[in-house]
This record gives C-alpha cells, sequence and structure tokens, in this order.
C-alpha cells in the first residue's frame, strides 16, 4: 500500500474499540445484569481502602478482628464479603503541646498501634499478612490472603527526632500524614485548633521540609490530608516523589476546610499524585436537617444544660455529665436519630466526588480511603461489607474496567511504586 494511504487507515484500526486499549462498558438489559457485571470487574480489581482507624485493643485477646459479631466497620470478615483485598490500618496520634512529656507520651501511643496493627498477621495468619511494598500487595492478594498496610496518621509523635522517620518506616510506615487537627511541629493544619491562629508557618516548618526530605529520601508516601492549602502546595513544590492525600474530598463539590480545591488538585496531578476519596459525609455533602430535628435538639440540649456547637465547650460541658446522664443522652439522641432523622449522604454523593476529580485532573489521580472506624461511612458504604456498592456506582455511570482498577487501587499502587523509585535513586 501506498504510504500516504496508510495513515488514514491506521487512524480508522485505531478507532476502532477492538483494537482500543479501552475496555467499553457494555449497556445492560437489567439492574441484575449491571450488578453482576460489577462484581466481576469488582473480583478482576485490587481493591484499596487507604484509611481506616484502629482501636488499642484491636486484634488482641480484648477484640477479635477476626469475628463476625466486632461492630467495627472494618474486620476481616467485613473484608471479605466486600471483595476488599487491602486496608492501611493508621497509627493515629492527636496532637498535643509541644513539651518533651507530650512527645513522649504520643510517641508511646504509637508504638503500641504499631503492634496493634502487627498482631493482625501475628493472631489471623492463614487470613491477612502486613505488605510493605506494592510487590507485597501483588503477591499477598494473590495468595488469597488479605492485605493489611500501615500509615502513621499524624506525624507529631515524631516530636522533633528526624531519626523517627526511620525508625517508623523501619516499623513498616508507608505513609505518614504529615499534620492532623491542630498545626503541629511539622506543618500548619487545614483545621486549626481553638485559639490556634489560622496559620502559624504558612506551610512548612523547617523542621517539616527536614521530613519531607527523609520521607522522600525512605521511600514513605507524603499524606497531605488535614494538612492546609498553603502546606499541601509546599509539599507539591518540594516533594521529589508524588504524594497522596489519603482521605479528603473535593472543595468543587462541597466547601470544606478538608476537601481539595481545584488549585491543589491541579497541582496535585502536575507532582502525578493520588487522592483517596473519603467517605465522612460531613465532607461530601452540606445538608440542611429539618426545622424538626433542629427544634428536637435544642430541647436536648437545654435538658442536659449542654451549648451550642461541638467545640471546647461542648467538650468541657460533657465532662461535667454522669456516665448515667450521658447514657441517657446517647439513648434519647437514638430516638430523635429514629423519629427525625438527617438526609443521608450516599454512595451516589461520593461518587460525585469522584466525577468531579476525574473531570477537572483525569481518572489517573483518584483513589478510595473510607476513614471507617474514624468517622467514615455512609448511606450504601457504611462499613468495607458494602465496598461492591462503589463498583456499582461507578459501572452504571459509565466507568470501564479499567477506570475502576485504577481508581480502586492502581492509582496508588503507582504513586507507591514511583516513591520507591525516587527513594532507590538517592541512595
Ligand atoms: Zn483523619
Amino acid at each position: 500500500m501506498h504510504p500516504q494511504r496508510i495513515l488514514p487507515v491506521l487512524v480508522l484500526i485505531a478507532g476502532c474499540s477492538f483494537f482500543s486499549s479501552e475496555q467499553r462498558t457494555p449497556r445492560f438489559e437489567s439492574e441484575e445484569e449491571l450488578v453482576a457485571y460489577a462484581k466481576g470487574v469488582h473480583e478482576r480489581a485490587i481493591t484499596i481502602d487507604s484509611h481506616a482507624d484502629i482501636s488499642d485493643d484491636f486484634a488482641s485477646e480484648k477484640e477479635d478482628v477476626g469475628s463476625a459479631d466486632n461492630r467495627r466497620q472494618v474486620t476481616l470478615p467485613k473484608m471479605r464479603k466486600g471483595g476488599l483485598d487491602v486496608e492501611f490500618f493508621a497509627v493515629f496520634t492527636g496532637t498535643g503541646d509541644r513539651s518533651a512529656a507530650s512527645y513522649e507520651s504520643a510517641y508511646k501511643n504509637a508504638l503500641a498501634r504499631f503492634d496493634a496493627i502487627h498482631r493482625l498477621s501475628v493472631r489471623y495468619p492463614d487470613e491477612v499478612a502486613i505488605a510493605v511494598s506494592p510487590a507485597d500487595v501483588v503477591r499477598i492478594n494473590a495468595s488469597g490472603k488479605l492485605v493489611a498496610c500501615i500509615g502513621v496518621e499524624n506525624g507529631y509523635p515524631i516530636a522533633t527526632d528526624i531519626s523517627r522517620v526511620k525508625e517508623f518506616y523501619d516499623r513498616g510506615a508507608r505513609y505518614i500524614t504529615l499534620t492532623h487537627s491542630g498545626h503541629n511541629q511539622i506543618c500548619d493544619s487545614s483545621t486549626p485548633r481553638e485559639g490556634q491562629p489560622p496559620e502559624e508557618y504558612g506551610g512548612l516548618s523547617e523542621f517539616g521540609r527536614q521530613v519531607v526530605r527523609e520521607m522522600n529520601r525512605l521511600g514513605i508516601m507524603i499524606d497531605i490530608s488535614h494538612a492546609s492549602k498553603n502546606a499541601s502546595l509546599e509539599v507539591l513544590r518540594l516533594s521529589k516523589a508524588p504524594i497522596i492525600a489519603s482521605h479528603s474530598g473535593a472543595s468543587g463539590v462541597n466547601e470544606h476546610p478538608r476537601n481539595l480545591d481545584d488549585e491543589t488538585l491541579r497541582e496535585l496531578k502536575r507532582n502525578g499524585g493520588v487522592v483517596q476519596l473519603v467517605s465522612l459525609a460531613e465532607y461530601i455533602k452540606r445538608r440542611e436537617d429539618s426545622p424538626e430535628r433542629l427544634a428536637a435538639l435544642t430541647e436536648l440540649r437545654k435538658e442536659f444544660g449542654l451549648p451550642e456547637g461541638r467545640g471546647l465547650g461542648m467538650r468541657r460541658a460533657m465532662q461535667t455529665l454522669s456516665q448515667e446522664q450521658i447514657a441517657k443522652l446517647r439513648e434519647k439522641m437514638r430516638e430523635i436519630d429514629v423519629k427525625f432523622p438527617r438526609t443521608p449522604v450516599t454512595v451516589q454523593d461520593m461518587v460525585n466526588h469522584i466525577d468531579h476529580i476525574v473531570k477537572v485532573i483525569s481518572i489517573d489521580h483518584v483513589g478510595i480511603g473510607s476513614d471507617f472506624d474514624g468517622g467514615g461511612g455512609l448511606t450504601g458504604w457504611g462499613d468495607a461489607s458494602e465496598s461492591l456498592n462503589i463498583t456499582v456506582e461507578l459501572v452504571r455511570r459509565g466507568y470501564s474496567e479499567n477506570d475502576i482498577k485504577k481508581i480502586w487501587g492502581e492509582n496508588l499502587l503507582r504513586v507507591w511504586r514511583e516513591v520507591e523509585r525516587v527513594s532507590e535513586n538517592m541512595k
């Protein structure tokens, strides 16, 4: 064939879906057909949830996470039932003051939580194994076991000792969320504590910059969830490796300090990173309570002498209540929830954020990070056992199998591999 004739033919072939690498989502005759297709996609994907919390007694004699009766949102049976393959469990520590004593107790708390996560593979060796690399994730998943990974939520327990970053890495941490509520010694928070200025550094502290460089060097993913916008932008400029937001939403859908705005999203795309969509209702959708519910809540507050809001005043007032009063308050709260339920926030609302992120920065930069057992959970994705519902909703909206695999895990694994590669190059 004459060369000038080849080009149009190639274009034709490439445009034909048979040759396209992109698998198209078929049209479905019925809901059953759609769900059956989604199940297949869900099984073939490596499904990763990048953020769930644990308790002190997690996987100990006191708390059996292998039991079907356990009420946590993430347990081994719930992961199995929901086809959720991989969970990043959080070594969480709240931010305290910057005294040596507070740092020391935070450090001890962090070590206890590392131990708790490691207990999983000791107590349930046939069920679950700990992964410290993307290669581990793929290998353990292929063996049929569930996969547990470790993220450190809040760099506060690093204190001012840079060698702890390496220590946490050696204990299995593969991401560190730089901060939490309240500015810490590393960077500004998106939600300052009462009495704190909106920003302390306008981004990272000098020590925070050191932490970022050390994480790049060791191969730990940097997590900007909970960081302020300026801190996030500074990390995105400074980091030599792609970063993650382990559990955040999009401010373009619901304005919230814990969500990322479009400018930050675009910088994150330039950096090659990934936003893991959170399932915490307050971040996903602003909901208006009915006047009846508001009136009932006001009545309840009056009855127990509680102030408005959820701030310090409320926490102090709660501390003055007896155990008996608190039990009574909870019971009345449940009655109100039944009588005047809140508007549900659903999987569909969550996938609206995914749609937005895809539109702004493409399918390659979005994933999933529930925040289960730490405030996460929506109607339709109330715990790990309901994870298929996300895939069903994605299929319904026309996402292809390749797209869904990226969202459920491939994007995060790509970032993690790149973080490893950057670290190798720095050695
Ligand atoms: Zn969090």
